[in-house]
């Protein structure tokens, strides 16, 4: 059904003059994409024992707090409207189907500072379906991937603390379900060229997990993608998303520094 819309669409813009018309069946048809085209597992990420869990890393004077006490600077992604996520003492968690969140501020380059902790699996998660969430820059282009990657195998370049489905993390230094880890993460959005959208500058992320370094400035190739490859997309600043992975994973002490 998918395939006919597509199709539909195609002929509706080549008659508009917009997509020159190839003759039908002149060229083959490239095979669709399924998810499992873009997952790689090996090598999985070497583990490294992190320090101890700490106490929470309090904000410096120029940090924008956007989760300390309370939630007021998120919104639901969807439509606006309040969060529907569980916050209790300043620790936030995902209620499922309570929808991704984001900021009501817009940020381009900055650095991040989050915690998140992973609710003890419950019996039969595996992979992906483990304490799944993520971070997202640009209003949900670039994911920084949130997983229970303790003794938990999933692809590589989908694991905790990688981008999602462009660059496994360079070590694993996740902590037990339950304990709280911290994602210090440098992102440097894309610069485009106003006229055409040329790329003058690529995006950049730099994430410390738990005070070890698992990006080291990667130079996004484009939008994090669970089907097919990522795309270059023009855009500006945009808000940071907390994604809803119908599992309930837990958040604190977020804060920003615009660079
Ligand atoms: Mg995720």
């Amino acid at each position: 059904m998918k395939r006919f819309f597509l199709s539909a669409a195609l002929a509706t813009l080549a008659a508009s003059g917009a997509v020159a018309q190839a003759p039908a069946g002149k060229y083959p048809e490239p095979p669709r994409m399924s998810p499992e085209m873009t997952e790689f597992w090996t090598p999985q990420p070497p583990i490294v024992t992190p320090a101890p869990e700490s106490n929470i890393t309090a904000p410096p004077s120029d940090a924008i707090v956007l989760l300390g006490d309370g939630v007021n600077d998120f919104v639901s992604a969807g439509d606006g409207s309040p969060v529907r996520w569980a916050l209790e003492n300043g620790i936030l968690t995902c209620v499922p189907r309570g929808g991704m969140i984001q900021t009501r501020q817009e940020f381009g380059d900055c650095q991040l500072h989050v915690e998140w902790r992973a609710p003890q699996p419950t019996e039969g998660q595996t992979s992906q379906g483990r304490g799944n969430s993520g971070v997202f820059f640009a209003g949900g282009l670039y994911e920084v991937q949130v997983l229970d990657t303790y003794q938990n195998e999933t692809y590589s370049n989908g694991a905790a603390g990688s981008i999602y489905k462009q660059s496994p993390p360079l070590v694993n230094p996740i902590r037990k379900p339950g304990e709280w880890n911290t994602y210090d993460i440098i992102y440097n959005a894309p610069v485009f060229r106003e006229e055409d959208g040329k790329i003058l500058r690529p995006g950049s992320i730099t994430v410390i997990f738990n005070g070890v370094l698992v990006q080291n400035n990667y130079v996004l190739r484009g939008t994090t993608e669970y089907i097919g490859h990522p795309r270059v997309v023009v855009h500006g600043k945009g808000p940071i998303q907390l994604q809803d992975h119908s599992n309930p994973v837990s958040f604190r002490n977020i804060w920003i520094r615009e660079l």
